[in-house]
């Protein structure tokens, strides 16, 4: 089908998630026990072989039709409920060479060889264990309740996000071809805002990545006759030294870029001068121009540095990553936050004013350069335990964000269970934007109206943080618009009193463990924290998405600047056009977090931390893609 299928009302489809999400409390143990036991068997980029086979029995034994070994260790699973859209929901399997330093009491021990044939530590420092969790939550859900939705279920389990290669092996592997073309497609990354927050964007919400190798060539010699060779170390230098203007002297203010050295190798001993030198270079940026700028610059850079040396061999430059932005379609986008809204409550949603500068592969899938590009949505689920985020350095959430383990750190420690309630919620509710009926079918006309995040309602006890006369806890089935809180059926279980016990050690911001305090026994259902930490996104309701984004970028800057903004002439402007497609859009939800400051770090999860220990590079025919180019 090549148009987009219509999106359900919101309410509707939050309607139809707090049916399907009743069946959650029977699940969420099954899920939660996934989550832990992929957290402590992480497997490297294209070496998932037992998380595939788990996502697969998990798939088989909710009645999909599954399929294996797609693309690599890819796993496709497909549930026919009828007509109706075909609604293809994504999840990253791999984690990343990395020392789990957490102190979680299933931290990963797993060590494993590399590409190369190392044997390195292996940990999810990323997530996709929780977004795999999740995705098979979500499937055995929408299993269970095939009266509430028709449509197509397409379960894509991807191998090798880390290395962006694994989408595109699917891709070129019949994905479509042999499963069928989705309408839309829906995918979901932790990242470190508090956890159970979902942020989304509109337009592009993460960047462009490329990466490439380069080989200096020199005369070697003896260190105490340097006039007699051609010193690669001192052109290496020289070149990243030069290379560190590019992004202040030569890419506009208005457009974001990246250009890092990352890795720099040359020589093995004091008294010799070697032959050659060898760098590899990241870079990120919002669009293909500022790319190209940036490739112009380093392949000129580094061809000019090895002449003023007198280099008599040309240098080698290749490019070894290359993956496009990730830029969800304004109109779903906005159709699913507009459902997160109605489902999670305003408190839980929010609307990020500037895209992240982490990448991945997972927009191949909507086949960017098709004349008929598929329509996608991605969006982030915070993940950062309470009390780390609250102790965490910063007067705002973005300069918190700033200051906890992030993606990619070795202390990265999701609040497992409502991080996991969330996603599970997210990416099931949004899949029943589009596979929901508008009109009641099966058990829906017996919802409750209104934001509900049923599962255990709050307990006074167990709600350390609750501000007196608070109106809402989407986690614990909100009152919303008048209505009154559905009764809990069940008093709470202490999530934290299971056989995983609670997460020891968290890591204090700025890396260093800290003192594990008394355990929250009920975070996952303190709304009070979020809605004290995040700006109340409806206290200026009256403002448009637009224009509060603007406030959110700009911060309190006169109309003048705005209008120029608007005007035409800042049009080729990345952030420009992502806004018009914003503006486009009536349906975001109102009200992004008013007035974060301008700085690096706002906008998504940076990477943070060194997530590779690479080998000395091999040959020129090396052309193995590292695993340190994404989010
Ligand atoms: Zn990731
Ligand atoms: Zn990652």
């Amino acid at each position: 089908m090549e148009t987009v299928p219509h999106a359900v009302d919101p309410d509707r489809a939050a309607q139809h998630g707090s049916v399907v999400m009743r069946l959650l409390d029977e699940l969420f143990p099954l899920v939660e026990g996934f989550y832990v036991d992929l957290h402590k068997n992480p497997e490297l980029s294209h070496a998932e072989q037992r998380t595939a086979s788990g996502v697969a029995e998990w798939l088989t034994r909710t009645g999909y039709e599954v399929h294996k070994g797609i693309g690599g260790t890819g796993v496709v699973g497909i549930l026919r409920n009828g007509p109706g859209p075909t609604v293809m929901l994504r999840a990253d399997m791999d984690a990343l060479p990395l020392e789990e330093k957490t102190g979680l009491p299933y931290a990963s021990t797993t060590r494993a060889p590399d590409e190369d044939g190392v044997e390195v530590p292996v940990m999810h420092a990323c997530g996709h264990d929780a977004h795999t969790a999740c995705l098979v939550g979500a499937a055995d859900l929408l299993s269970e309740t095939r009266d509430e939705w028709a449509g197509t279920v397409m379960i894509v389990a991807q191998p090798a996000e880390e290395t962006l290669d694994g989408a595109q092996a699917m891709l070129a592997d019949g994905l479509y071809d042999r499963f069928g073309r989705p309408d839309v497609i829906l995918g979901q990354h932790l990242g470190p805002q508090p956890a159970g927050l979902i942020s989304h964007r509109a337009g592009i919400i993460l960047g462009a990545s490329r990466a490439y190798r380069v080989r200096v060539h020199g005369e070697g010699g003896h260190a105490s006759q340097p006039h007699t060779t051609v010193d690669p170390v001192v052109i290496a230098a020289n070149i990243v030294t030069r290379l560190q203007g590019v992004v202040s002297r030569e890419i506009s203010p208005s457009e974001m870029a990246v250009l890092t050295v990352g890795r720099i190798q040359a020589g093995t001993k004091a008294n010799i001068i070697p032959d050659e030198a060898y760098l590899e270079i990241n870079t990120r940026a919002l669009n293909d121009n500022v790319a190209d700028q940036l490739e112009s610059a380093i392949e000129r850079i580094v061809r000019a540095e090895a002449a003023a040396s007198g280099a008599a061999r040309e240098p080698d430059i290749e490019m070894f990553v290359s993956c496009g932005v990730t830029r969800n379609d304004a109109t779903c986008s906005a159709e699913v936050a507009a459902a997160h809204h109605a489902y999670f409550g305003e408190d839980y949603v929010i609307h990020l004013p500037d895209p992240s500068p982490g990448t991945e592969d997972f927009n191949y899938f909507g086949l960017p350069g098709d004349p008929q590009p598929i329509p996608y949505v991605f969006w982030f689920v915070g993940a950062t335990p309470h009390d780390v985020w609250e102790a965490a350095p910063g007067d705002t959430p973005y300069e918190k964000m700033g200051n906890v383990p992030s993606n990619h750190s070795p202390f990265f420690a999701p609040a497992r269970e409502p991080t996991l309630r969330a996603g599970l919620a997210a990416i099931t509710v949004a899949a029943l934007s589009y596979l929901g009926a508008d009109g009641a079918r099966g058990g829906a006309s017996s919802a409750p109206a209104g934001a509900a995040f049923p599962g255990p309602a709050p307990d006074a006890v167990h709600e350390p943080r609750a501000v007196a006369g608070d109106p809402v806890d989407p986690f614990g089935g909100a009152p919303a618009r008048g209505e009154t809180a559905p009764q809990p059926a069940a008093p709470l279980s202490d999530p934290l009193s299971d056989p995983f016990g609670p997460p020891q050690g968290l890591p204090a911001p700025g890396g260093r463990p800290a003192q594990a305090g008394p355990p929250e026994p009920n975070d996952a259902y303190d709304s009070a924290f979020l809605a004290s930490s995040w700006p109340d996104p409806a206290q200026d309701p009256a403002k448009s998405t637009y224009d509060a984004d603007m406030d959110a970028v700009m911060g309190a800057q006169d109309d003048e600047l705005r209008d120029e903004w608007r005007s035409d002439k800042a049009e080729e402007s990345t952030l420009s056009t992502d806004m018009a497609s914003i503006l486009d859009d009536d349906g975001v939800p109102q009200g992004p977090p008013q007035g974060p400051p301008a700085g690096p770090s706002y906008g998504g999860p940076p990477p943070r931390g060194s997530a590779h220990h690479a080998p000395p590079p091999h040959g020129p025919d090396d052309d193995l893609p590292d695993a340190e180019y994404r989010l």
